[in-house]
């Protein structure tokens, strides 16, 4: 049976790694890519693990090659996980591109796609800086304050 989460728990020790990744992309003042993997189970995705792709990185795209992907879903399904969640930097707004749809590593119904402004530079939790976006029905519907706040629980 498939398993729509209805919740996200993200871990402390996500968080923490999610961040330090964001500061690379600072840093180095491109979009970057991290991929978030957890538990899916009666409802609830337990995220358990963050994780930075090898990935062609510029100011304004990101791209991941097919095999670091498919390694990395080897990686997450012999963990016992599965990819749940995508986050990933833009230069100046967040917003969920075309491209970013498209493109997009989750294609899990349910799942989730954060977009964090100004290269990381904001807080995940900052919902008036970052975009929420969830999958449903084949398409990326943007999340409003309070669905966020229903969705996902930081630790
Ligand atoms: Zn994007």
């Amino acid at each position: 049976m498939i398993s729509i989460p209805v919740a996200y728990h993200v871990s402390r020790k996500v968080v923490s790694e999610t961040n330090g990744f964001l500061r690379l992309s600072l840093r180095a003042q491109t979009e970057l890519a991290i991929l978030w993997s957890g538990v899916v189970k009666d409802g609830l995705a337990d995220v358990m693990s963050a994780w930075l792709p090898r990935q062609y990185a510029s100011p304004g795209f990101f791209a991941i090659p097919g095999d670091e992907l498919f390694a990395l879903n080897k990686t997450i399904y012999e963990l016992g996980e599965q990819i749940v969640a995508q986050v990933h930097t833009h230069p100046t707004l967040a917003f969920h591109s075309e491209t970013d749809s498209e493109f997009a590593v989750t294609a899990m119904e349910g799942g989730l796609s954060i977009v964090i402004p100004d290269f990381g530079d904001a807080p995940l939790e900052s919902l008036s800086k970052c975009a929420y976006f969830r999958f449903m029905s084949g398409r990326w519907n943007r999340l409003s304050h309070p669905e966020v706040k229903r969705l996902v629980r930081y630790y």
